[in-house]
Protein backbone atom coordinates (compact mmCIF):
# COMPACT_ATOMS: atom_id res chain seq x y z
CA UNK A 1 0.00 0.00 0.00
CA UNK A 2 1.50 3.46 -0.86
CA UNK A 3 -0.85 6.49 -0.21
CA UNK A 4 -0.52 9.66 -2.42
CA UNK A 5 -0.42 13.24 -1.29
CA UNK A 6 -3.61 14.32 -2.74
CA UNK A 7 -4.68 17.83 -2.94
CA UNK A 8 -7.93 17.56 -4.62
CA UNK A 9 -10.43 20.30 -3.45
CA UNK A 10 -13.12 18.17 -2.83
CA UNK A 11 -13.58 15.23 -1.34
CA UNK A 12 -10.46 15.20 -0.24
CA UNK A 13 -7.49 14.06 1.61
CA UNK A 14 -8.19 12.93 5.61
CA UNK A 15 -5.99 12.61 8.44
CA UNK A 16 -4.48 8.81 7.84
CA UNK A 17 -5.07 8.18 11.98
CA UNK A 18 -8.55 8.47 11.45
CA UNK A 19 -9.06 6.15 8.78
CA UNK A 20 -6.48 3.63 10.44
CA UNK A 21 -8.83 3.78 13.71
CA UNK A 22 -12.39 3.59 11.13
CA UNK A 23 -10.46 0.54 9.43
CA UNK A 24 -9.82 -0.54 13.07
CA UNK A 25 -13.13 -0.57 13.95
CA UNK A 26 -14.51 -1.60 10.85
CA UNK A 27 -15.91 -4.75 11.60
CA UNK A 28 -16.87 -4.54 15.47
CA UNK A 29 -17.48 -0.60 16.72
CA UNK A 30 -16.71 -0.33 20.47
CA UNK A 31 -17.78 -4.17 21.52
CA UNK A 32 -21.42 -3.50 19.56
CA UNK A 33 -20.24 -6.53 17.14
CA UNK A 34 -21.47 -4.82 13.97
CA UNK A 35 -19.65 -1.39 12.06
CA UNK A 36 -21.11 2.15 12.49
CA UNK A 37 -22.56 1.20 9.12
CA UNK A 38 -24.55 -1.20 10.45
CA UNK A 39 -26.33 -0.12 12.97
CA UNK A 40 -29.43 1.71 14.13
CA UNK A 41 -29.54 5.40 14.19
CA UNK A 42 -31.58 5.11 17.47
CA UNK A 43 -28.85 2.60 19.02
CA UNK A 44 -27.63 3.47 22.23
CA UNK A 45 -23.91 3.04 20.39
CA UNK A 46 -24.95 5.83 17.40
CA UNK A 47 -26.72 8.32 19.80
CA UNK A 48 -23.19 8.27 21.95
CA UNK A 49 -21.55 9.00 18.57
CA UNK A 50 -23.76 12.15 17.45
CA UNK A 51 -24.01 13.07 20.61
CA UNK A 52 -20.06 13.29 21.38
CA UNK A 53 -19.37 14.46 17.53
CA UNK A 54 -21.88 17.26 18.58
CA UNK A 55 -20.14 18.49 21.88
CA UNK A 56 -17.00 18.50 20.26
CA UNK A 57 -17.90 20.65 17.29
CA UNK A 58 -19.01 22.89 19.60
CA UNK A 59 -15.72 22.67 21.77
CA UNK A 60 -13.56 23.45 18.39
CA UNK A 61 -15.61 26.37 17.39
CA UNK A 62 -16.91 27.67 20.88
CA UNK A 63 -20.63 27.63 19.56
CA UNK A 64 -23.04 29.64 22.18
CA UNK A 65 -25.52 27.74 23.63
CA UNK A 66 -28.64 29.99 21.41
CA UNK A 67 -26.59 28.25 17.94
CA UNK A 68 -27.84 24.55 16.86
CA UNK A 69 -25.92 22.31 15.61
CA UNK A 70 -27.45 20.30 12.17
CA UNK A 71 -25.99 16.97 10.34
CA UNK A 72 -28.07 17.11 7.49
CA UNK A 73 -27.91 15.68 4.06
CA UNK A 74 -28.04 17.39 0.57
CA UNK A 75 -24.71 18.73 0.69
CA UNK A 76 -23.40 22.25 0.54
CA UNK A 77 -25.85 22.70 -3.01
CA UNK A 78 -28.86 21.82 -0.92
CA UNK A 79 -28.33 24.76 1.89
CA UNK A 80 -28.78 27.07 -1.72
CA UNK A 81 -32.74 26.28 -1.51
CA UNK A 82 -32.99 25.46 2.03
CA UNK A 83 -31.59 28.95 3.18
CA UNK A 84 -34.23 31.35 1.84
CA UNK A 85 -36.70 28.79 2.33
CA UNK A 86 -36.10 29.06 5.64
CA UNK A 87 -35.21 32.90 6.36
CA UNK A 88 -37.02 34.77 3.43
CA UNK A 89 -39.44 36.26 5.20
CA UNK A 90 -39.46 39.68 3.09
CA UNK A 91 -38.42 37.55 0.25
CA UNK A 92 -35.52 39.57 -0.31
CA UNK A 93 -31.98 39.22 0.47
CA UNK A 94 -28.14 40.54 -0.62
CA UNK A 95 -25.76 38.23 -2.05
CA UNK A 96 -22.02 38.97 -2.07
CA UNK A 97 -20.88 37.51 -5.27
CA UNK A 98 -17.34 36.08 -5.00
CA UNK A 99 -17.26 33.22 -7.31
CA UNK A 100 -19.59 30.09 -8.84
CA UNK A 101 -20.83 28.82 -5.06
CA UNK A 102 -22.02 32.58 -4.53
CA UNK A 103 -23.27 32.82 -7.93
CA UNK A 104 -24.81 29.29 -7.78
CA UNK A 105 -26.88 29.87 -4.38
CA UNK A 106 -27.74 33.53 -5.15
CA UNK A 107 -29.57 31.77 -8.63
CA UNK A 108 -31.25 29.34 -6.53
CA UNK A 109 -32.76 32.10 -3.98
CA UNK A 110 -34.21 33.97 -7.01
CA UNK A 111 -36.68 30.80 -7.15
CA UNK A 112 -38.02 32.43 -3.32
CA UNK A 113 -37.71 36.04 -3.83
CA UNK A 114 -35.86 39.22 -4.36
CA UNK A 115 -32.14 38.87 -5.07
CA UNK A 116 -30.18 41.72 -4.43
CA UNK A 117 -26.03 41.33 -5.76
CA UNK A 118 -24.69 43.92 -3.88
CA UNK A 119 -21.36 43.19 -4.64
CA UNK A 120 -19.35 41.29 -6.91
CA UNK A 121 -15.60 40.46 -8.59
CA UNK A 122 -17.03 38.77 -11.65
CA UNK A 123 -15.48 41.69 -13.74
CA UNK A 124 -11.63 40.52 -12.96
CA UNK A 125 -12.62 36.51 -13.06
CA UNK A 126 -13.70 36.45 -9.29
CA UNK A 127 -9.83 37.06 -8.36
CA UNK A 128 -10.31 39.23 -5.51
CA UNK A 129 -12.70 39.64 -2.70
CA UNK A 130 -14.48 43.24 -3.26
CA UNK A 131 -14.33 45.97 -0.67
CA UNK A 132 -17.41 45.13 2.25
CA UNK A 133 -17.37 47.85 4.40
CA UNK A 134 -20.28 49.93 3.07
CA UNK A 135 -22.21 48.34 0.78
CA UNK A 136 -25.49 49.42 0.18
CA UNK A 137 -27.34 46.78 2.05
CA UNK A 138 -30.83 46.74 1.55
CA UNK A 139 -33.78 47.97 3.83
CA UNK A 140 -35.76 44.54 3.68
CA UNK A 141 -33.16 41.99 3.50
CA UNK A 142 -33.37 39.09 5.65
CA UNK A 143 -29.78 38.36 5.01
CA UNK A 144 -26.80 38.98 3.57
CA UNK A 145 -24.81 35.77 1.88
CA UNK A 146 -21.35 35.28 1.49
CA UNK A 147 -18.83 32.28 0.45
CA UNK A 148 -16.45 32.35 2.61
CA UNK A 149 -13.75 31.21 1.17
CA UNK A 150 -13.69 30.66 -2.67
CA UNK A 151 -13.01 26.62 -3.70
CA UNK A 152 -12.73 27.46 -7.33
CA UNK A 153 -10.88 30.76 -7.60
CA UNK A 154 -8.63 30.75 -4.03
CA UNK A 155 -9.94 33.89 -2.34
CA UNK A 156 -11.01 34.07 1.43
CA UNK A 157 -12.66 37.00 2.88
CA UNK A 158 -10.22 37.94 5.65
CA UNK A 159 -12.43 40.72 7.01
CA UNK A 160 -16.63 39.55 7.12
CA UNK A 161 -18.76 42.25 5.65
CA UNK A 162 -20.41 44.71 6.96
CA UNK A 163 -24.09 43.99 7.11
CA UNK A 164 -25.50 47.13 9.17
CA UNK A 165 -27.47 44.75 11.16
CA UNK A 166 -28.58 42.09 8.58
CA UNK A 167 -27.98 38.64 9.85
CA UNK A 168 -24.81 36.94 7.78
CA UNK A 169 -25.08 33.75 6.10
CA UNK A 170 -22.04 32.13 5.05
CA UNK A 171 -21.13 28.98 3.39
CA UNK A 172 -17.73 28.07 4.85
CA UNK A 173 -17.27 24.62 2.75
CA UNK A 174 -14.05 24.89 2.12
CA UNK A 175 -12.74 26.69 4.96
CA UNK A 176 -14.42 24.64 7.71
CA UNK A 177 -12.62 24.29 11.33
CA UNK A 178 -9.80 25.97 9.47
CA UNK A 179 -9.57 28.95 11.96
CA UNK A 180 -10.66 30.03 15.44
CA UNK A 181 -13.81 31.75 14.70
CA UNK A 182 -16.63 34.11 16.53
CA UNK A 183 -19.80 32.09 15.76
CA UNK A 184 -22.01 35.26 16.90
CA UNK A 185 -20.96 37.49 14.18
CA UNK A 186 -23.23 35.08 12.07
CA UNK A 187 -26.61 34.02 11.40
CA UNK A 188 -25.91 30.62 9.57
CA UNK A 189 -22.70 28.93 9.12
CA UNK A 190 -22.66 25.72 7.06
CA UNK A 191 -20.44 23.59 4.82
CA UNK A 192 -20.54 20.80 2.58
CA UNK A 193 -17.82 18.37 5.12
CA UNK A 194 -16.20 16.58 2.62
CA UNK A 195 -13.81 19.54 1.70
CA UNK A 196 -12.19 19.83 5.15
CA UNK A 197 -13.68 17.60 7.59
CA UNK A 198 -15.60 14.11 6.65
CA UNK A 199 -16.80 11.92 3.58
CA UNK A 200 -19.64 13.45 1.15
CA UNK A 201 -22.93 13.09 2.15
CA UNK A 202 -22.82 15.44 5.53
CA UNK A 203 -23.34 18.71 5.49
CA UNK A 204 -23.13 20.90 9.16
CA UNK A 205 -25.59 23.75 10.01
CA UNK A 206 -25.11 26.06 12.83
CA UNK A 207 -27.79 28.05 13.09
CA UNK A 208 -29.22 30.61 15.36
CA UNK A 209 -32.25 29.92 17.61
CA UNK A 210 -34.63 32.63 16.68
CA UNK A 211 -33.46 32.33 12.85
CA UNK A 212 -35.38 28.23 13.45
CA UNK A 213 -38.87 28.92 12.75
CA UNK A 214 -42.42 27.17 11.69
CA UNK A 215 -42.97 30.47 9.54
CA UNK A 216 -40.70 29.16 6.49
CA UNK A 217 -41.66 29.61 2.70
CA UNK A 218 -45.35 28.02 1.37
CA UNK A 219 -44.83 24.66 0.11
CA UNK A 220 -41.52 24.05 2.14
CA UNK A 221 -40.81 20.67 2.44
CA UNK A 222 -40.78 19.33 5.72
CA UNK A 223 -36.91 17.54 4.74
CA UNK A 224 -36.20 21.34 3.71
CA UNK A 225 -37.18 23.01 7.32
CA UNK A 226 -34.57 23.62 9.83
CA UNK A 227 -36.61 23.05 12.72
CA UNK A 228 -37.61 19.43 11.62
CA UNK A 229 -34.15 18.84 12.84
CA UNK A 230 -33.02 20.86 15.16
CA UNK A 231 -36.49 19.51 17.20
CA UNK A 232 -35.20 16.35 16.56
CA UNK A 233 -31.39 16.93 17.20
CA UNK A 234 -30.98 15.79 13.38
CA UNK A 235 -32.26 12.59 13.84
CA UNK A 236 -35.74 13.52 12.44
CA UNK A 237 -34.97 10.59 10.00
CA UNK A 238 -31.99 8.38 9.06
CA UNK A 239 -29.20 10.48 8.94
CA UNK A 240 -26.11 9.97 7.10
CA UNK A 241 -24.50 8.05 9.95
CA UNK A 242 -20.91 6.76 8.56
CA UNK A 243 -20.10 10.09 7.86
CA UNK A 244 -20.87 11.54 10.92
CA UNK A 245 -18.93 9.06 12.77
CA UNK A 246 -16.02 9.81 10.43
CA UNK A 247 -16.60 14.15 11.72
CA UNK A 248 -16.63 13.05 15.18
CA UNK A 249 -13.16 11.40 14.55
CA UNK A 250 -11.97 14.53 12.33
CA UNK A 251 -13.05 16.80 15.33
CA UNK A 252 -11.44 14.48 17.55
CA UNK A 253 -8.04 14.61 15.66
CA UNK A 254 -8.21 18.47 15.44
CA UNK A 255 -8.26 18.89 19.23
CA UNK A 256 -5.42 16.23 19.91
CA UNK A 257 -3.60 18.66 17.76
CA UNK A 258 -4.96 22.05 19.78
CA UNK A 259 -7.80 22.97 18.26
CA UNK A 260 -8.37 25.90 15.45
CA UNK A 261 -5.58 27.91 16.79
CA UNK A 262 -3.27 24.92 16.05
CA UNK A 263 -5.18 24.57 12.53
CA UNK A 264 -4.78 28.34 11.14
CA UNK A 265 -0.68 27.96 12.41
CA UNK A 266 -0.35 24.94 10.59
CA UNK A 267 -2.29 25.88 7.09
CA UNK A 268 -0.20 29.62 7.03
CA UNK A 269 2.71 27.52 7.49
CA UNK A 270 2.10 25.14 4.52
CA UNK A 271 0.63 27.99 2.69
CA UNK A 272 3.42 29.88 3.03
CA UNK A 273 6.05 27.55 1.92
CA UNK A 274 4.01 27.49 -1.39
CA UNK A 275 3.15 30.97 -1.97
CA UNK A 276 6.49 32.36 -1.33
CA UNK A 277 7.46 29.87 -4.20
CA UNK A 278 5.27 31.16 -6.31
CA UNK A 279 5.87 34.43 -5.80
CA UNK A 280 9.57 33.95 -6.94
CA UNK A 281 9.04 31.25 -9.65
CA UNK A 282 10.16 32.15 -13.55
CA UNK A 283 7.71 29.77 -14.68
CA UNK A 284 4.73 29.33 -12.23
CA UNK A 285 2.02 31.97 -11.03
CA UNK A 286 -0.66 32.77 -8.72
CA UNK A 287 -3.79 34.03 -10.31
CA UNK A 288 -5.66 36.29 -7.07
CA UNK A 289 -4.32 39.18 -5.05
CA UNK A 290 -2.26 38.45 -2.77
CA UNK A 291 -4.64 40.09 0.28
CA UNK A 292 -7.35 38.42 -0.55
CA UNK A 293 -5.88 34.60 -1.18
CA UNK A 294 -7.17 31.54 0.29
CA UNK A 295 -5.10 29.34 2.70
CA UNK A 296 -6.47 26.62 1.74
CA UNK A 297 -6.96 26.44 -2.16
CA UNK A 298 -4.11 28.10 -4.38
CA UNK A 299 -4.52 27.91 -7.63
CA UNK A 300 -1.68 28.72 -9.96
CA UNK A 301 -0.88 28.82 -13.80
CA UNK A 302 2.00 28.68 -16.05
CA UNK A 303 0.33 30.79 -18.71
CA UNK A 304 0.29 27.80 -21.30
CA UNK A 305 -2.55 25.17 -21.43
CA UNK A 306 -0.03 22.64 -22.77
CA UNK A 307 2.50 23.62 -19.87
CA UNK A 308 -0.44 23.22 -17.54
CA UNK A 309 -1.19 19.93 -18.72
CA UNK A 310 2.16 18.55 -18.73
CA UNK A 311 2.96 19.48 -15.14
CA UNK A 312 -0.46 18.02 -13.90
CA UNK A 313 0.64 14.66 -15.41
CA UNK A 314 3.85 14.41 -14.81
CA UNK A 315 2.58 15.41 -10.89
CA UNK A 316 0.64 13.08 -10.61
CA UNK A 317 3.52 10.36 -11.54
CA UNK A 318 5.44 11.50 -9.03
CA UNK A 319 2.68 10.77 -6.55
CA UNK A 320 1.09 14.30 -6.81
CA UNK A 321 -2.53 13.93 -7.13
CA UNK A 322 -5.17 16.43 -8.38
CA UNK A 323 -3.29 19.33 -9.21
CA UNK A 324 -5.77 20.33 -12.61
CA UNK A 325 -7.21 23.17 -11.68
CA UNK A 326 -11.24 23.93 -11.95
CA UNK A 327 -12.92 23.07 -15.48
CA UNK A 328 -14.04 26.65 -15.18
CA UNK A 329 -10.83 28.05 -14.73
CA UNK A 330 -8.16 25.59 -16.25
CA UNK A 331 -4.34 25.82 -14.84
CA UNK A 332 -3.72 24.24 -11.59
CA UNK A 333 -4.74 24.29 -7.84
CA UNK A 334 -3.46 23.02 -5.07
CA UNK A 335 -5.95 22.73 -1.94
CA UNK A 336 -3.79 22.18 0.91
CA UNK A 337 -6.69 21.10 3.66
CA UNK A 338 -5.94 20.66 7.60
CA UNK A 339 -5.22 16.99 7.19
CA UNK A 340 -3.00 17.61 4.00
CA UNK A 341 0.80 17.19 5.78
CA UNK A 342 3.01 19.67 5.82
CA UNK A 343 5.34 17.10 3.83
CA UNK A 344 3.09 17.29 1.26
CA UNK A 345 2.94 21.24 -0.02
CA UNK A 346 7.10 20.63 0.61
CA UNK A 347 6.97 17.74 -1.54
CA UNK A 348 4.63 19.48 -4.16
CA UNK A 349 7.36 22.66 -3.74
CA UNK A 350 10.29 20.30 -4.70
CA UNK A 351 8.52 18.58 -7.66
CA UNK A 352 7.63 22.29 -8.68
CA UNK A 353 11.49 23.85 -8.77
CA UNK A 354 12.39 20.66 -10.66
CA UNK A 355 9.71 21.22 -13.18
CA UNK A 356 10.58 24.58 -13.49
CA UNK A 357 14.69 24.01 -14.12
CA UNK A 358 13.58 21.49 -16.82
CA UNK A 359 11.07 23.29 -18.99
CA UNK A 360 11.98 27.32 -18.70
C1 LIG B 1 -17.88 22.16 -3.01
C2 LIG B 1 -18.59 23.38 -2.61
C3 LIG B 1 -19.99 23.48 -2.69
C4 LIG B 1 -20.85 22.36 -3.23
O1 LIG B 1 -20.87 21.32 -2.35
P1 LIG B 1 -21.82 20.05 -2.56
O2 LIG B 1 -21.74 19.39 -1.22
O3 LIG B 1 -21.25 19.25 -3.66
O4 LIG B 1 -23.18 20.54 -2.86
C5 LIG B 1 -20.58 24.64 -2.27
N1 LIG B 1 -19.85 25.66 -1.79
C6 LIG B 1 -18.51 25.61 -1.70
C7 LIG B 1 -17.76 26.76 -1.16
C8 LIG B 1 -17.84 24.46 -2.10
O5 LIG B 1 -16.51 24.40 -2.01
Amino acid sequence: MSRVYNFSAGPAVLPEEVLKEAAAEMLDYNGTGMSVMEMSHRSKAFEEIITTAEQDIRDLMGIPDNYKVLFLQGGASQQFAMIPMNLMKNRSADYIITGQWAKKAAKEAEKYGKVNRIASSEDKIFSYIPDCSDLPVSEDADYVYICENNTIYGTKFKELPNTKGKTLVADVSSCFLSEPVDVTKYGVIYGGVQKNIGPAGVVIVIIREDLITEDVLPGTPTMLTYKTHADAKSLYNTPPAYGIYICGKVFKWIKAQGGLAAMKEKKKKKAKVLYDFLDQSRLFKGTVEKKDRSLMNVPFVTGDADLDAKFVKEAKEAGLENLKGHRSVGGMRASIYNAMPYEGVVALVEFMKKFEEENL
